[in-house]
């Protein structure tokens, strides 16, 4: 049944055919899953049109079980925002950066899941700043959304979470994960989202996991896609920039080698996402070279390869250095909003 939907688009009908019969298609295959229980270990969102972006989170990971997830995740074309616990993001910083590597969006959800309306002033902004560091630390990202844990807060809690950059999200709808529910009631409640409407469900849980195929079959049933959720706002909106890969040209200019220097680096930009893009940098004149590149904020760059990286204090500036594995290094940096900015190479060193 599903192979008629995410297989190869036919050309003969028209464009609203086609949709009315896919959503029949997809509608009857919901019906089906909620009857039966069974799960699907794909569903095509890519094909079905969006009508409207709902955020799907998760909370108080990373886990012991994040990868399983993430794969259940990638495996339905769900990209999600993850309200990582400070403290676990620096016991499993890996998991935290896999959530990156997965197409994510990582928040701040305290450092150690407290109540935090019975903190003072100065604890909040410590506890916020702590979860940040580990964060930005562990992914490269520097978060832009928090929740307070338990859904609490109030002004004070707000006022410093805004002063950290921080846009307070609480949930439209709560999947009721935490508190036993089923697999047919999380996708149930899951049923009830609206157009830019957040979703609270958790990570380390089984059923929600499991509950991940019915949902996504029943959100495409409704036209709606999973989004990101908009810091100015805090309501799902389209991910940034279009879902497609696509390949931008070169458009590098090589540095002027500095007096005595003796090498020079090129940068070019072989893959762009919506929220995220590559840069590879070719060194001539020299097979043991330094190059410093500078990334524009809230740009970061998230992964580094053929090459041995260090930051300065701001964590913008990335001085590589070659080892070993050739000429070309090269990066991926995240757009944190900013889709049009590129690296600057600063320099490029022998030796
Ligand atoms: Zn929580």
């Amino acid at each position: 049944m599903f192979a008629s939907i995410s297989g190869p688009r036919r050309p003969s009908p028209p464009r609203a055919a086609r949709h009315a019969r896919r959503l029949a298609v997809l509608a009857t295959a919901a019906a089906a899953l909620a009857a039966t229980g069974l799960a699907v270990a794909a569903t095509p969102s890519s094909a079905a049109a969006c009508n409207g972006y709902v955020g799907l989170t998760f909370d108080d990971g990373p886990t012991g079980s994040t990868n399983t997830l993430l794969s259940v995740l990638r495996a339905n074309n769900v990209r999600a925002t993850m309200f990582n616990v400070g403290q676990n993001v620096q016991g499993n910083p890996s998991a935290a950066r896999a959530q990156v590597d997965a197409g994510m969006w990582v928040a701040n959800h305290s450092w150690n899941h407290a109540h935090m309306t019975s903190m003072n002033q100065s604890q909040m902004q410590s506890d916020l700043s702590q979860t940040n560091s580990a964060i930005q630390s562990a992914t490269g990202v520097r978060p832009q959304l928090f929740r307070p844990p338990y859904g609490e807060t109030n002004s004070t809690l707000q006022s410093v979470a805004a002063s950290l950059g921080l846009r307070q999200v609480i949930w439209d709808v709560d999947s009721q994960d935490w508190n036993g529910a089923s697999v047919s009631q999380i996708v149930s409640n899951a049923g009830r989202l609206q157009d830019g409407q957040v979703i609270l469900m958790h990570d380390g849980i089984q059923n929600t996991r499991d509950a991940i195929p019915q949902i996504m079959a029943n959100l495409n049933s409704r036209g709606l896609c999973p989004g990101m959720i908009s810091p100015s706002t805090g309501r799902a909106v389209a991910p940034d920039g279009t879902p497609p890969p696509t390949t931008a040209p070169p458009t590098g200019s090589p540095t002027t080698p500095p007096p005595g220097g003796g090498c020079t680096a090129t940068a070019t930009f072989p893959n762009v996402w919506g929220d995220r893009y590559n840069t590879s940098v070719t060194v001539q004149g020299a097979s043991n070279w330094t190059v410093v590149v500078a990334v524009t904020a809230p740009q970061r760059v998230s992964t580094t390869w053929n090459g041995t990286a260090s930051w300065d204090s701001t964590g913008y500036v990335m001085t590589m250095r070659s080892n070993g594995s050739g000429n070309t290094f090269g990066f991926t940096t995240m757009m944190n909003g900013n889709s049009s900015a590129r690296p600057q190479i600063r320099s490029c060193t022998a030796g």
